[in-house]
């Protein structure tokens, strides 16, 4: 798509367009409209309601700058034979001039009676001629940004129509069953609605025009997912010998058997392995349910098929523990781990690259270090991604790009694991073409954790069951508030919490671990806190993820109202993995904002992932839930899961459907709305 009308403009005006994330002309183009004025029709004085926003025109007699009861401009006029008073308290000198007497203005506002009788305060206004046409639409009024004024975005915009393809791409026949208008007319509409248009169905994007777009979107995001569909099930990978004598070896000694749920989800995991198309699998299931375990066992199937695996995790601490335990599981076997990530030194990373690259490692772990260019793979056939939803969708196509073979002929497998678990609607839409395992079920002997709700005033009390705890061989977590806004103020907190929790308990060891230590002082920290040298650990939401100490039943959350639901529910499933009553305190600041409050009421009530991941759907939209922030994907701008559940199943058949009978329409379509993205979208 050109850029030509966002060429023309000038270099200030761009970057407003730039903040709206208005790019190119087809940005512009669905830039849709807030809401509208009708600027239509001339209102007489007499007709006006009270509360009701009209446009009256009127003659200027006279105008001055008042100074009682404060500084304003005030312009009186006549409309028709009536006075009106306009009112101005922020105003520019040129406008005494310009509302001279005699000078005809079309004010669009709220009559009410006033001081003076019938006046308007602080009127939009535009001086005409008599004979100046009335508009034939209403006035779009668009989202903008400070500085870019409403009629620059419309010149913009209406420009961006002009000069835009807005041809058809959708079949007639189609239309015609979803009963849906043309595009270019539901466009022209929005942005330009005649006057007689029905408001509330524009008002609520219930319109016929609304639910085009809306579908237009949402069929864009299934044909994009059906094309990676078929790319992947076209897309080959090694088909994996089924588990053998290593596998029973490791089930044999594990100190647990699996949960039925666990046996499941891993049988799942091997059928689509022993396929010769790539597996795209996502391994649900709650903090603490077991997921790891279930991914070493795979990792194993493929290692016992001569192949290599790569385990990565988004943070240092999390990969070490895998690193850990997969070495603790996999090497009493005979099978060989490589530890690789960025903060190691440069000569160790070699050498781990170097046994990668020959074969010698069958598993790798590590954090995204294992995808960067300088690691190749003998013979990649599974990649393991934990909590994949905090990786970018880059760094996930880099893994996946990392085929079997040079000729990038095989694909890995790919086991996606995640504890956020996904609501239904967004599943239907976002992961249509994944498939996913939920381990329903903890493994038996945990004891829910008990959630209080403590506003700081009571810090003493808290300081106490801390100490209690610790001192009857328990061991807890502090966790530091989170500070959004910066790192290195969320860093000095940190330091000082500690410092200041070491002065309260002079009687226990405590430990601080946070992230930007290095990996090795952070692992150190973690083995000591592990073994139970340290028995308080101030902790930043490092610890957020996967970190595992059964003993650890105690857990201070400090400004939890600061946190999200889904970090919340994370940083609760450090407690509660061993046999003992685990507690977990949020410390709170009052006043708290209706969004905190909602937010610690949800976290206080629900202890099930799936529970709080629909919750925080609720609040916080899909975007984030799916990590799209990261990715910088748009997610659905018009669309939405709920409201529109109908559009969106429509659009899930209309997809196959259309790349069968209408290829090209549906790539037209496709480059409409995704341009360059489509890579991204679904991963
Ligand atoms: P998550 O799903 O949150 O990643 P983990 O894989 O870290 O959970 O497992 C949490 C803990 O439960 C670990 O200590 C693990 O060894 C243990 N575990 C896993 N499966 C079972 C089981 N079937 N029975 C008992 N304990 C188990
Ligand atoms: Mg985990």
């Amino acid at each position: 798509m050109s850029g030509g009308s966002l060429e023309s403009l000038p270099a200030a005006a761009r970057g407003h367009l730039e903040k709206l994330g208005l790019r190119n002309a087809f940005d512009l183009v669905l830039h849709l409209p807030l809401r509208y004025e009708d600027e239509t029709r001339i209102t007489a004085l007499s007709e006006a309601r009270a509360g009701e926003t009209v446009q009256v025109e009127a003659v200027v007699e006279s105008s001055e700058i008042a100074f009682r009861p404060r500084r304003m401009l005030l312009c009186r006029t006549r409309s028709v034979d009536q006075p009106l008073v306009l009112r101005f308290f922020h105003f520019y000198p040129s406008q005494l001039k310009q509302l001279a007497p005699g000078v005809r203005v079309r004010a669009v506002g709220e009559v009410r009676p006033g001081f003076f009788g019938a006046e308007m305060i602080h009127p939009r206004y535009r001086v005409v001629r008599a004979d100046t046409p009335l508009p034939q639409s209403l006035t779009p009024i668009y989202p903008t940004t400070a500085g870019l004024q409403q009629h620059v975005l419309r010149k913009a915009i209406g420009e961006a129509m002009a000069e835009s393809d807005l041809s058809e791409t959708l079949p007639p026949e189609l239309l015609r069953a979803l009963r849906l208008p043309d595009f270019a007319a539901s466009l022209r509409l929005l942005h330009q609605p005649p006057p007689d248009i029905a408001a509330q169905a524009l008002e609520h994007r219930t319109h016929p025009a609304w639910r085009r777009i809306k579908f237009d979107e949402l069929l864009a995001q299934q044909l994009s997912m059906r094309v990676h569909q078929r790319r992947r099930q076209s897309a080959r990978a090694l088909a994996l010998a089924p588990p053998a004598r290593l596998t029973r070896t490791l089930v044999e000694r594990l100190p647990f058997s699996l949960t039925a749920a666990q046996a499941r989800c891993l049988a799942e995991i091997r059928a689509d392995l022993a396929r010769a198309h790539p597996m795209q699998r996502l391994l649900q299931g709650d903090v603490g349910s077991g997921k790891t375990v279930v991914a070493a066992l795979a990792a194993l199937q493929a290692v016992e098929s001569g192949a290599q695996v790569a385990v990565m995790a988004p943070t240092e601490i999390l990969a070490e523990q895998h690193y850990g335990k997969f070495s603790a599981w996999l090497q009493p076997l005979g099978v060989s781990v490589a530890w690789l990530s960025g903060s190691q030194p440069r000569r160790e990373k070699r050498e781990a690259a170097a046994r990668i690259e020959t074969g010698e490692a069958q598993v790798a772990v590590g954090t995204h270090a294992l995808f960067q260019d300088q690691v190749t793979f003998h013979r990649l056939a599974l990649a393991v991604v934990d909590e994949q939803h905090r990786f970018g969708v880059h760094q996930r196509l880099a893994l996946r790009q990392k085929g079997t073979d040079q000729a990038g002929a095989l694909q890995p497998h790919q086991l996606m694991m995640s504890a956020t678990p996904i609501p239904r609607t967004l599943a239907m839409t976002f992961y249509a073409d994944l498939e996913v395992s939920v381990i329903d079920e903890l493994p038996p002997g945990r004891t829910p954790v008990l959630t209080k709700l403590v506003a700081d005033a009571r810090r003493d009390e808290v300081i106490a069951r801390v100490r209690e705890a610790c001192l009857s061989g328990r061991q807890a977590y502090w966790v530091c508030p989170l500070i959004e806004e910066s790192e290195a103020l969320q860093l000095q907190t940190a330091m000082d919490t500690y410092e200041s929790l070491r002065t309260t308990f002079p009687d226990l060891s405590v430990g601080l671990v946070h992230g930007r230590l290095s990996s090795t002082d952070k692992a150190a920290v973690m083995a000591r806190f592990s073994a139970g040298a340290l028995q308080l650990l101030v902790a930043t939401t490092v610890i957020e993820v996967g970190v595992d100490v059964p003993n650890a039943s105690l857990m201070v959350i400090e400004h939890a109202e600061r946190m999200g639901l889904a970090q919340m529910h994370q940083l609760r499933g450090r407690v509660g993995r061993g046999a003992a009553a685990s507690v977990c305190i949020l410390l709170f600041q009052n006043p708290l904002s209706d969004n905190a409050r909602e937010r610690l009421r949800i976290i206080y009530e629900h202890v099930d992932g799936f529970e709080i991941a629909r919750h925080d759907l609720r609040i916080r939209g899909p975007g984030e839930l799916l990590g799209a922030r990261q990715s910088g994907v748009p997610m659905l701008r018009f669309a939405d899961l709920e409201a529109d559940a109908d559009l969106v199943e429509a659009a899930r058949d209309a997809a196959p459907l259309l790349l069968q009978e209408h290829a090209q329409a549906a790539q037209l379509h496709l480059q409409r709305w995704m341009g360059g993205r489509q890579e991204y979208l679904r991963v």
